[in-house]
């Protein structure tokens, strides 16, 4: 008996050991050397109790997301477009209860006619304000795109065009909010505070939904008033609740980010109070039209599939932000968050202090794609931003930064935004490609590997 279990184990031991060659294999045709794929592997070993975290959280959320479909029904005949006016639209209406529900709104807009986030964002800061109104930023500088929006940097169509006024108040030097001047900037002329949940270019620290609580709880006791929106963009589904959870008046963010689940070609969200997503609305279509209009055409089934697949792709694409900080922070370089922090968004920054750095990363992460994997990025101006930036995207989806992607805009501290990746298997392999390429290129020597995993043997024992 004793006898028959131990051979047994024998055989699954050689089992796996096989099967962890075969892989090994695999990724020695893809390009991964051994030095680089062994390193991988003792940091994957050191992950597990955060992936299980990870999971939990993806559990709860796929949870959150079937109940919102069960409970609105959602029929087969939702998955079917409109064309023309749109009038009706079955599949349309139900998916804004859905998004409602799952946010714990009032009502919510979800519509192809959005653009990109930063149509989302413009879509419900222009509907909202109007003129002599002023718009507070509480939370430093905003998306690089905002900027032009609400006229920091002067640009056609701008809020500040419109007479709406714009104050900013930084964080402190922690990455805390600064009551005492929120208090201060708070004046007769605040209509709506907006606030960034993610660090996006910057390399503060992202919010969780508590501090964003905090901060809204701080804003209504003064001003019950004021219109608080939160900027949600690679922030869904990553905490079991979500800014609208902790009084928040209106989320906005991209279908092309987490909650599109990397099916959704296009599209953004607005889920708030009704007279927030109303005023949306008349200004998407037009005074008097609304809600009732905007055709779905043939975008709903993947909007559906989409939504009920993004608890746990935003899962992977965390455990993929996880891999990486430990990856780089290990080697040396300042990564935020820090490889133990908790997460807040899927974002991963690491700061290469050096172009060469940022676009020898970006090279492995394109040469890690489904689709592009043989063209080199170029660094480019790209509209909105004031530097040049380097983009890896080979992705389904035009822009989609739900998949594996990666960002560096070419400027001091040379920092690269490392984001996605639709399973956890295509993030772990991008990431080691990106080091290959570090390590190909020279940024990185041999040795500075060696040293690595020599520091991983020390800290984990
Ligand atoms: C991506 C993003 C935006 C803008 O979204 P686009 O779809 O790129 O226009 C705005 N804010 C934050 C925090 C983002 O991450």
């Amino acid at each position: 008996m004793g006898e028959t279990a131990a051979a047994g184990e024998t055989i699954e031991m050689n089992e796996t050991k096989a099967m962890d060659d075969l892989i090994q294999e695999q990724y020695r045709k893809m390009g991964i050397g051994k030095e680089v794929f062994s390193y991988g592997e003792e940091i994957v070993k050191l992950l597990a109790g955060r992936f299980t975290a990870i999971d939990s959280v993806a559990e709860y959320n796929q949870l959150k997301v079937l109940a919102a479909m069960q409970n609105n029904r959602v029929s087969e005949a939702c998955l079917t477009g409109t064309t023309g006016y749109g009038y009706n639209d079955l599949g349309r209406d139900t998916l804004e209860r859905v998004y409602a529900d799952i946010f714990h709104t009032e009502d919510c807009l979800v519509r192809p006619q959005i653009t990109c986030g930063t149509h989302a964002l413009a879509l419900a800061l222009m509907s909202n304000l109007r003129p002599g109104d002023e718009l507070l930023s509480p939370a430093g500088k905003p998306y690089d795109t905002l900027e032009e929006v609400i006229g920091i940097r002067p640009s056609r169509g701008s809020l500040a065009e419109y007479g709406i006024t714009y104050r900013q108040v930084e964080l402190k030097e922690d990455g805390s909010f600064d009551y005492e001047e929120i208090e201060k900037a708070l004046g007769e002329r605040t209509r709506l505070v907006t606030i960034q949940r993610s660090k996006g270019y910057q390399t503060r620290p992202t919010f969780s939904v508590a501090q964003i609580g905090e901060l809204i709880s701080f804003i209504k006791a003064r001003r019950p008033d004021v219109i608080c929106m939160v900027d949600n963009c690679y922030g869904e589904f990553v905490e079991i609740i979500e800014p609208s959870d902790v009084g928040a008046d209106m989320v906005v963010g991209s279908l092309i980010k987490n909650p599109g689940g990397g099916l959704a070609p296009i599209g953004g969200y607005i889920a708030g109070k009704k007279e927030c997503v109303e005023n949306a609305a008349y200004r998407l279509t037009s005074p008097g039209l609304g809600k009732e209009v905007g055709a779905s055409l043939g975008v709903l089934s993947q909007f559906y599939q989409g939504l009920f697949l993004a608890p746990t792709v935003t899962a992977g694409a965390l455990k993929g932000a996880v891999f990486a900080a430990n990856v780089y922070e290990n080697l040396g370089f300042p990564v935020i968050p820090d490889g133990k922090e908790d997460r807040h968004d899927i974002i991963q920054a690491v700061t290469f202090g050096t172009p060469e750095g940022v676009i020898a990363f970006c090279e492995g992460i394109q040469a890690a794609a489904p689709v592009d994997s043989h063209v080199t990025p170029q660094p480019w101006d790209m509209p909105g931003y004031d530097a040049q930036v380097i983009m890896a995207a080979g992705a389904f989806v035009s822009g989609s930064s739900i998949e594996l992607s990666a960002d560096g805009p070419i400027k001091p501290p040379y920092a690269v935004y490392f984001q996605g990746g639709l399973t956890w298997q295509h993030a772990r392999f991008g990431i080691l490609k990106s080091l290959q390429s570090l390590l190909d290129q020279g940024v990185i020597s041999g040795q500075d590997l060696e040293k690595a995993k020599e520091k991983l043997r020390k800290t984990s024992k």
